[in-house]
């Protein structure tokens, strides 16, 4: 059953009870109500004709005065004398099964009664009778019986009863009608949500729903229409990295073939039995180049992996960046020298920082040895520099520069200002993305200022731990 059915019977259920209840209530009310105060009524008549017929002279106007009396007052009316035998009917018909005298009881109960009227209303008889002494009379008459249909008597209820039951059948009528269209009005909103989130649900997210409601509807229609909005923005982000990922393994394979090439050409020659010994040396020395830069590749690639998916993989502690620098430069002193390179220091002054040792090393490393590769001459800086409540750390070189183009991209994963000069170095395209990684990690960010032909500056901020 369909939800606008089910809230349109359950309402027609809930009112249809309530009317009938509210009616059936009012009906007993009004009717007790109504037989009580028709037998009142009746008892009050009865005096009345009791005293008027009392006050009849004994002539032969009296019959006539009990005929009009009985067609005034609509009653069927019995005139007895003092034996209790009936002398006068009014109308002759509606005394056909009745007895034509008082019984003994009877009258011996309506000398008791002080001339208050007996009323006889019994759940056989179809009628309301009423028996009545008229004590001192002016006339032969001395008992009184009068009496009508109860069908007259239950007229004024049965009447009401029935504007009652137009009311129900009227009120049951409007109720269906009101509550289908209820149920339709409160539905129309549910149908269309429904409608909207199965469309959503099938892809559709750029469906929006407009319900201009201001109430739990409308409420409900803004959250679909902002999670789809959200999902949308989600399925974006997703298809991007999905582009990226396939990127990032195109590349990956494209990285690893070339060394993988120059790996098995350096070995089908050193197969070669006629090799003279320095060019084995040389092949074997290409080889083992290959192999390593291979080996770096998958070191830098293990190290973005963990930053994509483990936001943890970072161990902080204090460290001193002197101690962290002083290494460094030693480590590097010797490459530089080899290379004709100046490597010098800067300001290298205790300062503490909250950060992973380890990986700072290899931020270091990536940026020095970057420094010393792309360097032909000149000078390669590793400078502190305190600035307030933070420390910046740059390593600065006279080497090429990086022209504007290429610095929107340049902490990209694989990209190269030059691609074939930086594999000749042994570089993996991946070095400063490693590094933006790790600095990201510690809520840090890698920067570059550089001047074609003058030099290259890379620097981060970390904030100084007391
Ligand atoms: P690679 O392994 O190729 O060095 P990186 O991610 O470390 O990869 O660097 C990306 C590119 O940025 C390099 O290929 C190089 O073109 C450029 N680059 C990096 N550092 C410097 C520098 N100090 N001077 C000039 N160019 C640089």
């Amino acid at each position: 059953m369909k939800i606008r059915s089910k809230l349109a019977w359950t309402y027609i259920i809930l009112l249809v009870i309530g009317i009938i209840t509210i009616s059936a209530y009012s009906i007993l009310t009004i009717r007790s109500f109504l037989l009580e105060e028709g037998e009142q009524q009746f008892e009050r008549d009865v005096r009345s004709l009791a005293l008027t017929t009392s006050s009849f002279k004994n002539d032969d106007q009296f019959d006539e005065k009990i005929r009009r009396q009985a067609e005034l007052s609509r009653y069927e009316m019995a005139v007895y004398d003092k034996d209790g035998v009936r002398f006068l009917t009014f109308p002759d018909e509606a005394f056909g099964g009745v007895q034509a005298y008082l019984n003994n009881n009877l009258m011996e109960e309506l000398e008791r009664s002080d001339g208050t009227p007996i009323i006889q209303n019994s759940e056989e008889s179809q009628k309301l009778i009423a028996y009545v002494d008229l004590e001192e009379s002016d006339n032969t008459a001395q008992y009184l019986r009068v009496s009508q249909d109860k069908s007259e008597y239950y007229a004024a209820a049965a009447s009401i009863r029935h504007i009652i039951y137009a009311g129900m059948f009227f009120s049951i009528g409007a109720v269906i009608i009101v509550s289908f269209l209820f149920a339709r009005y409160i539905a129309a909103p549910i149908l269309r949500l429904n409608s909207a989130a199965l469309d959503i649900a099938r892809g559709n997210l750029d469906r929006k729903i407009d319900l201009k409601r201001n109430d739990e509807f409308g409420t409900l229609a803004d959250s679909l229409n902002h999670m789809a909005s959200t999902l949308r923005a989600d399925n974006k982000k997703l298809k991007m990295l999905n582009e990226k990922q396939s990127q990032f393994f195109a590349d990956i394979t494209h990285e690893v073939r070339n060394p993988l090439h120059t790996i098995s050409g350096a070995l089908e020659m050193l197969e070669l039995e006629k090799l003279p010994p320095e060019k084995k040396k040389q092949y074997m020395n290409t080889a083992q180049k290959q192999i390593k830069r291979v080996a770096r590749l998958f070191e830098d690639i293990k190290t973005l992996q963990r930053y994509d998916f483990d936001e943890s993989f970072i161990n902080r502690r204090k460290i001193d960046l002197k101690e962290l620098v002083k290494e460094a430069e030693h480590a590097y002193q010797p490459i530089a020298q080899k290379k004709g390179l100046e490597l010098v220091t800067r300001n290298i002054t205790s300062c503490k920082v909250n950060a992973d040792p380890d990986k700072l090393e290899q931020v270091l490393d990536n940026l020095i040895s970057n420094a010393i590769k792309y360097t032909l001459e000149g000078r390669v800086t590793i400078g502190l520099e305190k600035k307030d409540e933070v420390v910046e750390v740059y390593v600065e070189d006279t080497g090429p520069g990086i022209g504007k183009e290429h610095l929107d991209r340049l902490f990209d994963r694989f990209y190269r200002t030059d691609k074939a000069r930086s594999r000749d170095k042994g570089g993996t395209g991946l070095g400063l993305s490693v590094v933006k990684g790790i600095l990201n990690a510690h809520q840090s960010d890698i920067k570059v200022e550089s001047k074609v032909g003058k030099g290259s500056r890379f620097y981060f901020t970390l904030p100084i731990s007391a």
